[in-house]
């Protein structure tokens, strides 16, 4: 009988193939994810790497097809991906699916999973500061941000969600999908003049792009004088992280929550899916600051 070779103990072997994660998107080129992954993969060395890839909306099915390929461990999907790339999926996590749009991918034993990480990032931020349970919340705005938010408060456990927004349509569609497929109550208010905050509400969260740079004068359409000492305003703007809302919040004694909490939690959570590696958000914050100069 020949003798056998000696075996490469696996782990050397397997020192030179990294896990590969990354994000497809277009534009790419102005989303700072890759600097916060890749600094928290440096600082916990995860021997893995992020490709922040130009994707075009005919080539996501070939980029999807590719990653299963060459065995990524997962992605994100920005826009103009993030509902388009549902039916490419093999199955969705539940708010994914309440929310029908998908932020991050994870492959699981070779099955490409769609979560939804905007909400619950949110979700995560906010836990610093209040246990969303029991919330009287008013959203801004009702495009994908305001969905993800809205339906995470929802199912952890806000009482009301009132839906703030100009368009009617997409609007008052939130606000049924939040009262039909979670417990919240939900209503609707159509933002057609300045929005007086309720003094029941406990969160207030912008969810509207009004003060994202470079135009960070702007500030959403709300009575100043109806934010009240105590209650938790949040932005999901995070650059600058200091809107002029969260400003004049500050100044009438409210708590508040900038939007690069909530892009760090993200990146948290998606690490720990893609490597089982919980990592710090301040070593992630840091990165993010230092890329985008604020
Ligand atoms: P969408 O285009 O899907 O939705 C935008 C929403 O904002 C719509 O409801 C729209 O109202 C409303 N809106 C837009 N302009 C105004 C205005 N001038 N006054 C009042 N309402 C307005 O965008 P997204 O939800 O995807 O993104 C919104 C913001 O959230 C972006 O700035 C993005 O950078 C930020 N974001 C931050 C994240 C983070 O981690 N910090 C994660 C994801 C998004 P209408 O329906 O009436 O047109």
């Amino acid at each position: 009988m020949e003798p056998r070779p000696p075996e490469i103990p696996n782990s050397e072997a397997l020192s030179f193939l990294r896990i590969i994660t990354g994000s497809f998107a277009r534009p790419a080129g102005e989303n700072p994810t890759v600097a916060m992954v890749e600094a928290a993969y440096q600082h916990h060395s995860i021997n893995a790497c992020y490709i922040n890839c130009e994707v075009a909306p005919d080539a996501l099915a070939d980029a999807v097809r590719g990653a299963r390929a060459m065995g990524w461990a997962g992605f994100n999907c920005s826009i103009p991906h993030k509902v388009a790339v549902v039916p490419m999926l093999d199955s969705l996590a539940r708010s994914a699916s309440i929310i029908g749009a998908v932020n991050c991918v994870v492959v699981r034993d070779g099955a490409l999973v769609g979560e939804n990480t905007d909400g619950q990032g949110f979700i995560r931020a906010m836990h610093g500061q209040r246990d969303p349970s029991g919330q009287d919340v008013v959203v801004l705005g009702a495009g994908g941000a305001a969905r993800a938010i809205a339906i995470e408060l929802a199912l952890a456990g806000a009482t009301c969600i009132t839906v703030v927004n100009r368009d009617q349509g997409r609007g008052s569609e939130l606000a049924r999908l939040i009262s039909n497929s979670t417990s919240a109550e939900s209503r609707f208010v159509v933002w057609d003049k300045t929005y007086r905050v309720r003094a029941s509400t406990t969160v207030l969260v912008n969810a509207t792009p009004v003060g994202l740079f470079p135009d960070v004068a702007a500030m959403p359409d709300v009575e100043l004088d109806t934010l009240k000492p105590g209650m938790l305003v949040a932005d999901v703007i995070p650059n600058p992280p200091r809107t002029r809302l969260l400003a004049a919040a500050e100044e009438r004694g409210c708590i508040t929550l900038d939007g690069l909490g909530m892009l760090v939690e993200q990146g948290v959570l998606g690490i720990a899916m893609w490597t089982g590696v919980n990592t710090d958000p301040r070593v992630m914050r840091r990165a993010l600051v230092d890329a985008l100069k604020i």
